[in-house]
């Protein structure tokens, strides 16, 4: 069976992203890569959103990009502007197309369907594929997103809803997400926060026909693209090896509080490439813990009182953005830290310190 260098498990978001770092920087000019990757067919099948605080390799694969946005709760609406850090949509159909015809240039790199068909002995494995399966157990972010065509102009196309609590909350935390992407064009995505204890929460399409047709009062609409997916809010558990490193989801590249994964494994991706020479004694790289200690008291507050949490997002907001960004996205210093901190309830994050 053939031998190779480098082994990168799951051709998604991360791997993909891995490798096309890897090419574009000559690292793989004399060594060999396999990329193990199930799926028969590559098609859009996400959108990745988020604000752009550090330069990325895909530019020309952004759908829209927005310097304004919103955050409601009832009765009340925050409208905020990004200026420095715009939100960007990726489109992953794009993605897909760019890395893998990018990739597929180098003899060097090889696709494979499983990991069975090669020898995996003398090679260092990069794994974006998580051992872990939906469980109520844990908190989840689950959500499921329709792009709509509508008839006449309906969206102001300037202006993305990153959060509307006005609906209907199922004694959980329940928010409505807008990415307008021309006047009659939108992603349009109902989110929970939970344990998924059961099945209640996934009537999506009865969650977004609602919104649509009675908060929104859209009444001619077409689905032209529907998405749907659980991200876990928590980090995977996997074993330390010498010659292994994980990568993604798996990797532990989710920001906890928010879902938010992308840009970290962009970030991943540039540090496994400046460091491969030497890669299996370099320090593994997180999420700053700073963000992993104050995440997980976050959480802790959303578990135990998820009605407070409306409140708690909106307020959050009333920081200036680029601070709130900043700290969102893992780039925030110590005073943007605490500007954010002092607008959380004291007393009920105290105590879920203490539990
Ligand atoms: C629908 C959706 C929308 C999201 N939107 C955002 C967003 O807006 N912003 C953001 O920052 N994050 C977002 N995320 C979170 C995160 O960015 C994505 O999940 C991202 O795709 C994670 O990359 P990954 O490589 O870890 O996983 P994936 O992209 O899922 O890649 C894993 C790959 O492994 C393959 N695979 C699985 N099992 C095996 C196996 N046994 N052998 C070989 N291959 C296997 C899969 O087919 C897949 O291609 C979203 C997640 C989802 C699910």
């Amino acid at each position: 069976m053939k031998e190779f260098d480098y082994i990168i498990i799951g051709g998604g978001c991360a791997g993909l992203s891995l490798a096309y770092e890897l090419e574009i920087n000559n690292k793989l000019k004399d060594k060999t890569l396999a990329i193990i990757e199930l799926r028969t067919e590559y098609k859009r099948d996400k959108t990745w959103s988020f604000w752009k605080v550090v330069p990325h390799n895909f530019e020309d694969c952004v759908k829209k990009s927005w310097k304004n946005f919103t955050i409601n709760i009832p009765k009340k609406t925050n409208h905020l502007e990004c200026l420095n850090y715009p939100y960007q949509s990726v489109d992953s159909g794009l993605f897909y197309e760019k890395v893998n015809n990018k990739l597929r240039e180098n003899n060097n790199i090889s696709f494979y369907k499983s990991i069975n068909e090669i020898n995996t002995k003398n090679s260092f494995i990069f794994n974006s594929v998580p051992s872990i399966k939906e469980d109520h157990l844990n908190l989840w972010q689950h959500f499921c997103g329709v792009e709509i065509e509508t008839q006449n102009n309906f969206f102001d196309d300037e202006i993305f809803n990153l959060m509307d609590f006005d609906c209907d909350q199922r004694e959980s935390i329940h928010f409505f997400y807008t990415l307008p992407f021309s006047k009659t064009k939108a992603l349009v995505e109902t989110t929970w926060l939970s344990k998924m204890n059961d099945d209640s929460q996934k009537d999506y399409d009865y969650q977004i026909k609602e919104y649509l047709e009675n908060h929104l009062k859209i009444k001619k609409y077409q689905i032209t693209y529907k998405e749907e997916g659980a991200i876990p809010l928590f980090y995977p558990i996997y074993q330390i090896e010498n010659n292994k490193i994980n990568i993604g989801t798996a990797g532990g590249m989710t920001r906890l509080s928010t879902g938010y994964t992308f840009l970290n494994i962009q970030e991943h991706s540039k540090y496994i490439c400046e460091n491969i020479g030497n890669i299996s004694k370099t320090k593994k790289f997180e999420i700053n813990k700073k963000y992993q200690f104050l995440d997980s008291v976050f959480l802790r507050v959303l578990e135990k009182h998820p009605e407070k949490m409306p409140g708690i997002f909106f307020k959050m907001f009333m920081s200036p953005p680029d601070t709130v960004i900043k700290f969102l996205s893992n780039k925030s210093n110590f005073f943007e830290d605490l500007s954010i901190i002092s607008k959380m309830p004291k007393k009920t994050f105290i105590k879920a310190l203490f539990k």
